[in-house]
Order: C-alpha cells, then structure tokens, then sequence
C-alpha cells in the first residue's frame, strides 16, 4: 500500500533521520559542553591562582586602619561610620588596641558590636596565632564592650574595674526592658544574634597583668566620665589607654558625668610617663592633643558658668553657644547633651554652695566683729 509503504518510508526516513541529527547535534552539544567545563575549569584554576586562601581574605572594605604604634602594640581605629547593627544609642564604634606578646595577646576594649570584636580579632590572626588571654574594658560604654562576645570562643578573660562591671549588668538589664518594648522590632533587628558579655575578673583600685614580659596596670579612674572608668597603662612602651576619658577629634559624651573632675582627671594623666594616648574615639594621639581635649572642658565650663552668673537660662545657653564652631570634630550630636550636662552640673553646684552658706555661719554663731 503506497500509504503503509510512504509511512513506512516516511518511518524510515525519520529513522534514519534521528542519528543523522544527532550525529550533527551530538558533537555540537558534546564540544559546548566541553567547553563549558573547560572554561570552568580554567576560571577555578585562574581564581585558586589569584585569590588566597579564605583565612587570610582581605576586610570588605577598609572601614578601619591598624597602626603600630610601638613595637606589637596595635591600636585599631575605625572609620566614622555609624553602624546599622548593634545599639542605636552606640552607633559610632569605638577605637580599640591589641598587645602581642610571646605568651598571648591582651586585648584593650572591643567596640560597639560582636561584629568589630572578629575584625579586631582577623586583624590579631592576620599577625599571630597566639591564644588571645584577656580582654580590657576600660569602662561600661557599650561602645567599647559590646563586641566581647567575639573573644568568648577564645576562652580569653574578660576583665574591668567593679565598677565597671556592676555598670555593664544594669545596661545589660536595660537593654532586656528595651527589647521587651521594642513594639516596632527595630532594636529587635539591630540586636539580633549580639549578646552582652560580661568580664569575669574584676578589680577595685588597681590590677597589674604581666603577659610574656609586657605589664599592663589597669588603674581605677572613675569619677570624670562614668564612676567605672579605668585607664591601661603600658610603662616599657609608654602607651595609655584611656578609652572615653580621651576622645581624639570626637566630642565626649557626657552623661552624669562631671566636667570639673574630668579636668581634674586629665591634667593627671597628662603628668604621667606617657607618649601615647589611645583614645576611646578617633586616631592615638599624644600630649597635646590630650592637653586640647582638656581645653574643651575649660572653655565649655567657663562659658556655662559666665552665662550662669548672668542668669541665663538652659534654653539661652543652648542658643548661644555652638561648641561645634569651636572645636572642628566629630560626633557634633553631642554637643548639646555636653552643654546641657555641664549646665545641671554647675547649677547642682550653686545650688549646694547656696545651701552649703547657712552652714558656713550657723545660727546662733558670730558672724562678724563683735
Ligand atoms: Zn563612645
């Protein structure tokens, strides 16, 4: 049947057909593919050529800088950027350092998030594998604690004055109650996966750690910035870390604080055997950048003060004074919460000067020649 016959043949012509296609397709397909994997192929070889290992891949960008400022002590000093992680209230991270001795690595504060704390710590890999052995909070701040968490794994201890610490558990217990009503997540988000961490060693006055050689006196200098405020001390290197009490080209942030003490506090420490300066924000710096930061405190006392006297108002000094202007630095948003502290801080004083004039002549005592 010519029909049976045509199908057939049509059959046998796609049959045939088929391998023939195939025989054109297949080696097209077979050398793409080929080439695909060859191209692969040459890109692994290519990237395992240009790219080193995944231990030593260089920081996402360099937000940050290390600089040894003497021989294996290490300051780490980011870049002024306001982090979207971590507390809002500790935006701005915190300047941080590391010694390196043939026995550990001592840390000096860790910034304001987990996140900093594995920066400081790749940078600290980055030059050894030593065990990293104690981790310095120089005072409560979250800016400088909060990044703890990252040398937990080191089994590193952590330790700051008491005062410091008793600071950190009643942030710590703050924080819980703000997360708790953080009705709009946002703190929830920024929080998550960071953990307060507190130190497991304290001290009272002073502590002396002495690791491979190098001593470090942690001394007790509360009373300026915040009551737990400690300094570290290097004596060989002549390096002090003073955290908050020394911002480098930052406004400080004042909070109860007391601006006179503070005065008081950095006139000592500008008599001390020191060449180096690590501040709590900013670059380390040296005797007259610290005598400049005391200069702030001067003048913001002595305009607050002339204008007290004058009987002005918060609100008037607020609007007269732009310490911003006067001093080119950074973190301007604290400048008013410093003029406002200072305000309350000499008002509290006149107010006690005014109720302390009674007590200087009593009742019933002689107040004048007779
Ligand atoms: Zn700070």
């Amino acid at each position: 049947m010519w029909t049976s016959e045509s199908l057939r043949d049509s059959r046998v012509e796609k049959s045939r057909a088929l391998p023939l296609a195939d025989s054109l397709v297949r080696p097209r397909l077979l050398s793409t593919v080929c080439r695909i994997l060859l191209f692969a192929l040459c890109l692994l070889l290519s990237a395992d050529c240009r790219l080193p290992t995944a231990y030593s891949l260089p920081p996402a960008r360099g937000l940050y800088e290390v600089r040894e400022i003497k021989p294996h002590v290490f300051v780490w000093v980011p870049d002024d950027v306001l982090d979207l992680e971590g507390d809002p209230q500790f935006s701005r991270a915190g300047t941080c350092g590391f010694i390196i001795t043939p026995a550990g690595v001592i840390v000096v504060n860790t910034s304001n998030t987990p996140f900093h704390g594995r920066e400081l710590l790749y940078e600290i890999r980055q030059r050894t594998d030593l065990p990293v052995r104690y981790v310095i909070n120089t005072d409560s701040h979250a800016d400088q604690m909060l990044g703890n968490e990252a040398f937990v794994d080191q089994q590193a201890i952590i330790v700051s004055s008491s005062l410091a610490a008793v600071e950190m558990r009643q942030y710590a217990h703050t924080l819980a109650r703000r997360l708790r009503e953080d009705e709009n997540w946002r703190l929830q988000a920024r929080m998550r996966g960071i953990h307060p961490t507190m130190p497991a060693q304290t001290f009272d006055r002073e502590m002396s750690i002495r690791l491979g050689g190098q001593e470090i006196r942690l001394v007790s200098m509360g009373g300026a910035h915040s009551t737990g405020d400690a300094v570290a001390y290097l004596p060989a290197a002549k390096v002090l870390f003073l955290g908050h009490l020394f911002e480098n080209g930052f406004f400080p942030r004042l909070a109860s604080s007391d601006a006179r003490q503070w005065v008081e506090i950095l006139r000592q420490l500008e008599a001390w055997d020191v060449e180096t300066y690590v501040p709590g924000h900013g670059p380390p710096g040296d005797k007259k950048q610290l005598a400049e930061f005391r200069g702030f405190f001067e003048w913001l006392l002595a305009e607050v003060e002339t204008r007290i006297q004058q009987g002005k108002s918060l609100e008037e000094v607020r609007r007269e004074l732009n310490p911003a202007e006067t001093f080119r630095w950074s973190a301007r948003e604290l400048a008013p919460r410093a003029i406002e502290e200072v305000y309350r801080q000499l008002e509290q004083e006149r107010a006690a000067g005014l109720s302390a004039a009674p007590q200087d002549n009593p009742p019933g005592q002689p107040t004048g020649p007779q």
